[in-house]
């Protein structure tokens, strides 16, 4: 297996709060892994350091070769931050473009692609989440649902390597998370290499290889959905499983 991101002894601490204590763990090229915890675990912490949206207290990040940890912000960092695609709890859409507009942004402007090519890419992208249609509507005129197919396709235009998702069926009404769910799943089958915060206990044990349970600043377990939901070995992990499953 190829690794795509290594994490050594990843720490991140606001003020006193020591919120990722002590971290290591490895995404290979291809595989599905979904975070799941408690509420104010650290997940989003996590995902956020893995494209250094948050910079480390300590640790490496060893994505492509480099250590992203080891970098500022500037120009090498953004461009590796490209490879990672996020999508959002809220979907974080520019609200005063329409679809096509919001999908096409980055690739024309990070990436300098015509915008010829931009538009026939993303139209594309439109279609694999089944919202040709609405390309020309603005954000507020769609669902939630809709919304949040609109930034996994943005996110998409720029080819990442691997996509973070940060809950993204949580700000959805109950009948929106299924096409969600299925656009996900659709591009874990597609082979995309992704890392999912997520509370659908039921979507991660069907879609991920790996279950990566967090609580207290550490990731307490780490293994297939079956080791992980029917063999949970720390009181942690048990206890937080009796309340959601
Ligand atoms: P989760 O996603 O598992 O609910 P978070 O990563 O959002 O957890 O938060 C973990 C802890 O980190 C919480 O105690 C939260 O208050 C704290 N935290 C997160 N982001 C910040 C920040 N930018 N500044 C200060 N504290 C933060
Ligand atoms: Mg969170």
């Amino acid at each position: 297996m190829t690794k795509m991101i290594d994490i050594q002894h990843r720490k991140k601490t606001f003020g006193e709060n020591e919120v990722l204590k002590d971290i290591s763990a490895t995404v290979n090229k291809g595989q599905v892994i979904c975070i799941i915890g408690p509420s104010g675990s650290g997940k989003s912490t996590f995902l956020r350091c893995l494209n250094v949206l948050e910079h480390p207290t300590a640790g490496k990040i060893v994505f492509d070769g480099t250590d992203l940890a080891s970098l500022k912000d500037g120009k090498e960092l953004d461009q590796l931050r490209e490879k990672m695609g996020m999508v959002f709890q809220n979907f974080n859409l520019f609200p005063n473009m329409n679809v096509i507009e919001n999908v096409k942004l980055a690739p024309m402007k990070v990436k300098g692609v015509s915008e010829k090519e931009a538009e026939q890419k993303g139209l594309e992208l439109l279609e694999k989440v089944g919202l040709a249609d609405r390309a020309k509507q603005f954000p507020a005129s769609l669902s939630g649902g809709q919304q949040q197919r609109v930034a996994i396709a943005r996110a998409l235009a720029m080819d990442p390597e691997v996509m973070l998702f940060d809950e993204p069926t949580s700000a959805l009404d109950p009948e929106m998370v299924g096409e969600i769910l299925k656009t996900m799943q659709d591009l874990a089958n597609s082979g995309m290499t992704m890392v999912i915060v997520t509370h659908e206990m039921g979507f991660a044990r069907e879609v991920a290889d790996e279950i990566w349970f967090m609580a207290d600043g550490y990731l307490q377990e780490k293994g297939t959905p079956e080791e992980v939901f029917e063999h949970p070995t720390s009181d942690r992990a048990k206890d937080f499983l009796s309340k959601v499953l």
